[in-house]
């Protein structure tokens, strides 16, 4: 009865939203009880409406029986503190260099300030997040990374030193697992220890990588501050099979950041994840959009 009451416009937008929720079936389906490895991005996560929206997804996620594993990244709230202390750092490849300050800095923002944050958004939206740090209890054993570049002119390749930033050896995964069999939705800071107690700074693309490939999850979602991956006229590439993801990532108008990336895609797939998405998160329900509706969003690579 009430329905009549409604305006025929309202009636259209209600209708509407009953069929989103239906269409959603399917897809609800086809991920329920499947382990999502999301990358959250340190771009993506600055604004705090769409921090809220992120929270909201990730609990609903875990609400239709998903296992959402957020990874989270930090790199401009690093490279902010790390500017207030006056205290310069450098890229290569889109990894920043990190002297042993440097690292003590980091691994404060990323546990303790990031970290806690996220953990109390997803609460405060109603789920139950797990706070957890790469270098505690092991979750990610790291080495020093060892990056080779070829000098241009003499093809001479030389091996850079960037100090504590590490590369994942093994992920325990069983902390993760323990965390999820509770119904828990594990938050995880992407730090890396080694076998002498040395802290390390890991991309977080890497380390979401890496946790993706060990629990050979469904999916792994990077999320971040472009549309996905583009093209040198800056078009969306919307899908790249696994072979090609090989080869643009070798292209000159991949650059930065957007190189872990794609490496981290293809190192995902090659453990067994079935897809890799890079995705905007500047996008309002970026997650829903790209899990639960047709129209998915940013740059798939597929096996
Ligand atoms: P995040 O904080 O999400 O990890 P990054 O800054 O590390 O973000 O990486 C994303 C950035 O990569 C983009 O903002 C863009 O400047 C850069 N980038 C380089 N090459 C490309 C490309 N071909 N397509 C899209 N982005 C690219
Ligand atoms: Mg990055």
């Amino acid at each position: 009865m009430k329905f009549d009451l409604l305006s025929e416009s309202d009636q259209a937008y209600f209708i509407h939203k009953a069929s989103t929720l239906v269409e959603a079936l399917p897809y609800i389906r086809e991920h329920s009880g499947k382990n999502i490895v999301i990358k959250y991005g340190g771009h993506a996560m600055g604004d705090s409406e769409l921090s809220k929206k992120f929270s909201q997804d990730i609990g609903l996620l875990k609400e239709v029986g998903i296992n959402p594993i957020v990874v989270h990244g930090g790199g401009p709230q690093i490279g902010e503190i790390l500017k207030k202390k006056n205290i310069n750092s450098n890229f290569v490849e889109g990894l920043r260099v990190t002297d042993i300050e440097t690292v003590k800095i980091v691994e404060e923002v990323l546990s303790k300030d990031i970290n806690k944050k996220i953990v109390s958004d997803i609460n405060l939206s109603g789920g139950k997040a797990e706070s957890l740090s790469g270098n505690q209890n092991n979750l990610v054993e790291a080495t020093k990374l060892k990056m080779a570049i070829k000098d241009s002119d003499s093809n001479i390749e030389k091996i850079l030193d960037l100090g504590f930033v590490g590369e994942p050896v093994k992920i325990n995964t069983l902390i993760i697992e323990q965390s999820i069999n509770k119904g828990h939705i594990p938050v995880i800071a992407p730090l890396g220890i080694d076998s002498d107690g040395n802290t390390y700074n890991i991309n977080a693309d890497t380390v979401a990588g890496a946790i993706a490939g060990a629990l050979k999850a469904s999916k792994l979602l990077l999320l971040t501050d472009v549309a996905g991956i583009l093209d040198e006229n800056k078009k969306l590439i919307s899908s790249l099979s696994f072979e090609d993801a090989k080869n643009i990532f070798k292209e000159k108008y991949v650059s930065g950041g957007m190189k872990p990336k794609i490496s981290t895609c293809i190192d995902a797939i090659n453990k067994g994840v079935q897809q890799a998405t890079i995705l905007d998160g500047r996008i309002s329900h970026a997650l829903i959009l790209e899990l639960f509706t047709e129209h998915g969003i940013g740059t798939q690579i597929y096996s």
